[in-house]
């Protein structure tokens, strides 16, 4: 291990991982004058663009991984799926930040809710499921509806499957089950109650090396599809669901040691109950407004907490709203181009985002627009027109 100081430009940062939030880390590095290598198997990706350096090998690819390692100063990552062992091989040569418990806890359910619940923070009743014959059991004890979730591998809604409040006779709870079982594959998972809630939020807070602290404040998230829509932020929420909200942060952070960025998302009742859903342990989509509206990005942020540099000042210039642009909003059948890129770009309110994907797919990520307003509310509604404006039929 090499011997530990603040990283100071020129100095490299590995990244595992070569998507948007990859690249967005390598723009705010490459700002600050330090180098980015990245290793993912994809080429020309679009970290790759913007990288120094772009190792194409896939992640349990323990030779690449250290030679990838050997040549930068610190490692991070930009999805929690980072296997054991990659990780552990990483560390062989430079920091992994944040570290190696983080990425066990958050990559897995199970153990992120066990975490929330034994540090009393507020959760939805959840039960762990090894089997259909335990779902069956489960079902029972959390009651309907639920929904039945993955342990690993699961995002924008992928993996899991909603068990809905029927009136179930017993030959109907097995049916039920066994097709909810079936969806997901026979993986172990976690049967967790569903909540009504009212409104979606998230946080996005970094920790550095010195054990200092930032956030961003309540972010208001909508979603379609399971995937992430339109954030807004500042969310509007009484002073004691912010209080709440940063205190459940700064725990989070401080019990998991968290040197870099992490996202949690939210769920808020009618009577501004909190529940935590889930964690991100990097930047997340819905601090991606934080580029434009903050004085420090999300990911500069996440660079100068991984660099050991003293946070910066994350304060809002002003309100500001982001909206997504996902495949479908190219034009078919080849989805290369959108309608009305042009006319967006007379819009003086609007900031581009698009990340450098060579395909497009339906709810794939392939950029987004940022727009800062008087308020949040007015925010959101510029960004949604101008959207709405660039896939317009002419
Ligand atoms: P997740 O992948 O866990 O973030 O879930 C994706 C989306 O599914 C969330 O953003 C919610 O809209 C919805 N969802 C997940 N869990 C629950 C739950 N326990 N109750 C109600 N809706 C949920």
């Amino acid at each position: 291990m090499k011997n530990y100081k603040p990283l100071l430009p020129p100095s490299t940062i590995g990244v595992l991982g070569s998507g948007q939030l990859g690249r967005m880390l390598a723009i705010a590095a490459r700002h600050m004058g330090y180098r980015i290598h990245v290793l993912s198997p994809d080429s020309n990706s679009p970290t790759g663009q913007i990288a120094d350096k772009e190792y194409n090998a896939a992640y349990d690819d323990l030779d690449a991984i250290r030679e990838f390692a050997r040549g930068v100063d610190v490692v991070t990552y930009e999805f929690e799926n980072v296997p054991a062992e990659t990780a552990a091989a990483c560390e062989e040569f430079s920091p992994l930040r944040p570290g190696a418990h983080l990425l066990h806890v958050a990559q897995n359910r199970l153990r992120e809710k066990t975490f929330f619940a034994d540090n009393n923070l507020p959760v939805a009743p959840f039960v762990e499921v090894s089997s259909l014959e335990s779902l069956i059991v489960v079902m029972e004890k959390i009651g309907l509806p639920a929904v039945l979730k993955t342990a690993t591998s699961g995002y924008d809604g992928k993996g899991q499957v909603l068990i809905p409040n029927d009136q179930l006779s017993i030959v109907n709870c097995q049916l039920v089950a066994e097709n909810a079982w079936n969806a997901i594959n026979d993986q172990p998972a976690i049967l967790e109650a569903f909540v009504e809630f009212e409104r979606e939020v998230s946080v996005v807070a970094a920790r550095g090396l010195d054990g200092s602290f930032v956030h961003y404040g309540l972010i208001e998230n909508d979603h379609a599809n399971h995937i992430l829509d339109v954030s807004v932020a500042p969310a509007i929420v009484p002073p004691a669901v912010e209080q709440q909200a940063e205190e459940i942060m700064r725990c989070i952070l401080e019990k998991l040691e968290v040197v870099g960025v992490l996202c949690v998302e939210f769920f808020l009742t009618a009577n501004n109950q909190l529940l935590l859903n889930e964690m991100a342990p990097r930047p997340h989509n819905s601090g991606h407004l934080t580029v434009d509206a903050c004085v420090t990005s999300q990911f500069e942020q996440q660079l100068r907490a991984i660099c050991g540099l003293p946070l910066g000042d994350p304060s809002y210039h002003r309100p500001a709203a982001m909206a997504n642009l996902l495949g479908e909003h190219l034009i078919a059948p080849d989805f290369r181009g959108f309608k009305n890129l042009e006319s967006l770009l007379t819009n003086p309110a609007i900031k581009l985002h698009l990340y450098g994907k060579k395909e497009a797919r339906p709810g794939r990520k392939m950029g987004h627009l940022t727009a800062l307003a008087t308020t949040a509310m007015e925010a959101a509604i510029i960004v949604r027109e101008a959207r709405e404006e660039l896939i317009r039929d002419a």
